[in-house]
Order: structure tokens, then sequence, then C-alpha cells
């Protein structure tokens, strides 16, 4: 909501702040949305305010090289918070990227850092090089099957007859409404083959209880085309569509 961002900025402007960060996620996992960060780039610097961006939802495969959300909407950030956990293939730990004097700062400040074990060195190792496959030209490869996959998923699943969440993030949200039917599609999902989870209040607002798909570049058309039919069947049979 920019209107309210920046009714916020002025606010904090007025009082007097020194310094002013806007945090926002890059992509909302629970919908799938992208970030508007260029428009948020835009009030920053009207506000001569920072932004920081938690990118786990982007970094590896939004925009270009995968480089994350404010990479997909053409600006730059101060601040990137990126896991390893997700796109970079499942390892643990995650990373910060900022100018070298914040990172000198929080090599000092950040308490995970500095009283947690170091990550081990076979995750540093695998997640650098997940990080060297995602920027370079198999890293293309693997994004465009994703899109296709997602737009795939997306177009079949609209034809069938589901509401979802619009959008172009892999993350597609198929939307039930109450949280039981929800529950029940999943189960009935599992059996038919199709791992899915369903999400209700309060990780999601009430009411809007809804399936949480994400499509992978591991997925084959014929795995999507599966998934779709066993979407149909379920649907059919609890008389979602
Ligand atoms: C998954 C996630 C995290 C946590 O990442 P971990 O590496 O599992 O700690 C943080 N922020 C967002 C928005 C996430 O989706």
């Amino acid at each position: 909501d920019m209107a309210d961002l920046e009714a916020k900025l002025k606010e904090a402007r007025a009082a007097g702040a020194r310094n002013i960060i806007i945090a926002t996620d890059g992509a909302f996992s629970m919908d799938g949305y992208i970030g508007k960060i260029d428009q948020i780039r835009a009030l920053a610097d009207q506000y001569q305010a920072l932004i920081m961006v938690d990118d786990c939802h982007a970094t590896g495969f939004l925009g270009d090289k995968g480089k994350g959300s404010f990479a997909h909407c053409g600006v730059e950030v101060d601040f990137v918070t990126g896991t390893f956990g997700k796109a970079l293939g499942g390892a643990m730990g995650g990373f910060i990227c900022a100018r070298s004097s914040v990172v000198e700062l929080l090599k000092q400040r950040a308490r995970p850092y500095l009283f947690s074990n170091a990550l081990a060195p076979a995750v540093c190792g695998s997640s650098l090089e997940a990080i060297r496959i995602a920027a370079g030209e198999e890293g293309d490869k693997l994004r465009a099957q994703l899109f296709a996959n997602a737009a795939r998923f997306r177009s079949a699943m609209a034809a069938a007859g589901f509401d979802l969440l619009p959008g172009e993030h892999p993350i597609i949200p198929v939307m039930l409404g109450d949280a039981k039917l929800a529950q029940d599609m999943a189960a009935r999902l599992l059996e038919l083959g199709v791992y899915v989870i369903g999400f209700s209040f309060p990780v999601v607002p009430r009411g809007q209880a809804r399936i949480r798909t994400q499509m992978s570049a591991a997925h084959t058309f014929e795995q999507i085309d599966a998934a779709v039919a066993a979407f149909t069947q379920a649907g059919k049979e609890l008389g979602v569509i």
C-alpha cells in the first residue's frame, strides 16, 4: 500500500527521524505477490529512506541472474537478506548483502553471527556452488523452465475452474476459502500422489484458506499436467469446481 507507506514516511520525517528504513518482503510467501520495489525505491528516494528487502522467496530465480525481486523491478536496494534453504537448494543458513560499512557493523552486532556456530563448511561449499549455478547460463535455463512450468500450471488450473491469486511468481495459491476444505483437499491430493499443504488462519486471513503450490524447475510438463489432473479430480469430488 504505497499511499500508506508515503503517509508513514511523512510522519517519520515530520517527527525528526534521523534514519528511516523501509523493510519489506521481496515476494510475499502466502500470496506469491512480488513486492513493488520500484515504487518503494521512488518513495525512498523522495524521503531519503533506506530499503531492506527480505528476499527469501526471490533469491536465485527472480530478476537477472536470479539476483532477486529488486533486480526483477529494475532497481537497487540497501540491504538484502536471503536464505540458502529455498531456491538455492535446501541447505541451511542465509546471508545479508549490504555496503561494506554495514556488513562490518553487523559482524560486530548481529547476534546469530556473534553467538552461534558458523555454518558447516559443506553448507557453505554447496551454497557457493548453488549461487554460481544460479548466476550462470545453467541458471537461465532453470529459470526459463521454472517460469514455463508456472505458466503451464497457472493456465491449466484456471481453465479447470480454480480460483488462483493473480501473478507471475512460481508460488501459485489455489484459493479455497474454508479451512477444513483446504485440509480435506490437501489430504485427498496426497492420496492421489500430489503433496501439497493447506494454509488457513492465522497464517492467512480468516476465510481465505488456500493450498499453496510451488512450482520447481525440476518438474516436468508431464508432472505439472498430472498435478492439474489430480487437482481437477479432487476439486470435483469436493465440490470446489
Ligand atoms: C523462509 C523464510 C525465512 C527463513 O528462512 P530460513 O533460511 O528458513 O531461516 C525468512 N523470511 C522469509 C520471508 C521466508 O519465507
